[in-house]
């Protein structure tokens, strides 16, 4: 009967490649950070190493159109015409000095993951700049941009390959030893040890099953061997259990040490260590301050606050208090 089934399992499977091909084309540049939409100028220089700050100056964007994309020579009329509907960003400004950590909160439909895409120059503002160690994006490499910027989103992608080739994207010629290494400071001893074929192992969607905190952990262990000097993070909404939300807390502890980061917070914890928070609302910057700060003001944030972080504050609480 297996034998009968085979060639039927086997065709199947041809399809179910092609559709991996198909979404895994789209997922390279997501894990690349990067699609490569944007020529560099003929004069473009690299980003410099190290910490870098970041600073949008004035930042106002919209999402171009079909339309536009097609007829580009035609963007700076329509731009002239851009009505407040579509505008996702409104003169957004502020520094990010190199090493801190801004988180960025609001709610749904703000801008924020529009922020994170013009950090990693996915698009180009339609007024200010946005500027890395300095340099305004428009005049950087775009390979030197996706060299500096690592990008963490809530649902990582995993190609249906090994392990160590899921974690080369970020390293090619990174050793075993290597790998490793960085899967322990992500926190993924102990996975590593109970993968059947070590860092050989298939993973994926037809692969070894990986739980949610275990996906992040991976994304974040890419990080690590990438190096980058500035990590923009959408920190997943959906609640890990406890265990897993503790280990990835303590990976992204060791992924953003010492790097610029720009966070978008659905934790209280993040969100309590952020060096500055910016509120945003309707793609405006309303408040900005430390969480100490935004609290005394009693505006957005703390409307915020008190629906989506007291409870996370109760939560914690109660689980220090069974744990004790
Ligand atoms: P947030 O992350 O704060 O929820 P987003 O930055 O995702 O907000 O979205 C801000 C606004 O931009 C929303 O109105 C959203 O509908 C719009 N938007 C987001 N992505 C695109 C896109 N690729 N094309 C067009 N509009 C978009
Ligand atoms: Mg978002």
């Amino acid at each position: 009967l297996a034998r009968l089934y085979a060639p039927i399992t086997a065709l199947s499977n041809v399809h179910v490649e092609i559709m991996t091909a198909l979404v895994s084309f789209d997922r390279v540049f997501e894990v690349l950070d990067l699609k490569p939409m944007i020529e560099d100028k003929p004069d473009a220089r690299d980003l410099p190493e190290g910490p870098l700050s970041v600073e949008f100056d004035g930042v106002s964007f919209r999402y171009p159109t079909a339309d536009e994309s097609s007829l580009a020579s035609l963007e700076l009329t329509l731009q002239a015409e851009s009505t407040a509907e579509t505008q996702v960003l409104s003169d957004v400004s502020f520094t990010a000095a190199p090493g801190q950590l801004v988180a960025l909160v609001g709610p749904s439909g703000a801008g924020k993951t529009t922020m994170t895409h013009l950090v990693s120059r996915l698009y180009d503002p339609l007024q200010g700049a946005v500027r890395i160690g300095g340099t305004d994006l428009r005049d950087a490499t775009s390979r030197s941009v996706r060299d500096a910027v690592g990008v963490v989103t809530q649902d990582p992608q995993l190609f249906h390959d090994t392990v160590a080739n899921n974690l080369r994207y970020a390293r090619p010629g990174a050793g075993d030893d290597e790998l490793a290494e960085a899967m322990r400071a992500a926190q993924l001893g102990d996975l590593l040890a109970d993968l059947p074929d070590g860092l050989d192992t298939m993973v994926g969607d037809r692969g070894y099953r990986l739980s949610g905190g275990e996906k992040q952990r991976l994304a974040i262990a890419r990080l690590l061997l990438k190096e980058p000097s500035v990590v923009v993070l959408d920190e997943a909404t959906a609640h890990l259990d406890s265990e897993s939300e503790a280990a990835v807390q303590e990976a992204l502890r060791t992924a953003l040490a010492g790097r610029t980061s720009l966070v978008i917070a659905h934790r209280l914890a993040t969100v309590r260590e952020a060096d500055q928070i910016l509120v945003l609302e309707d793609g405006r910057i309303l408040e900005r301050g430390t969480h100490e700060e935004l609290l005394r003001g009693g505006g957005l944030y703390t409307a915020l606050y008190r629906t989506q972080f007291a409870a996370q504050e109760k939560e914690s609480r109660g689980a220090a208090t069974s744990r004790a």
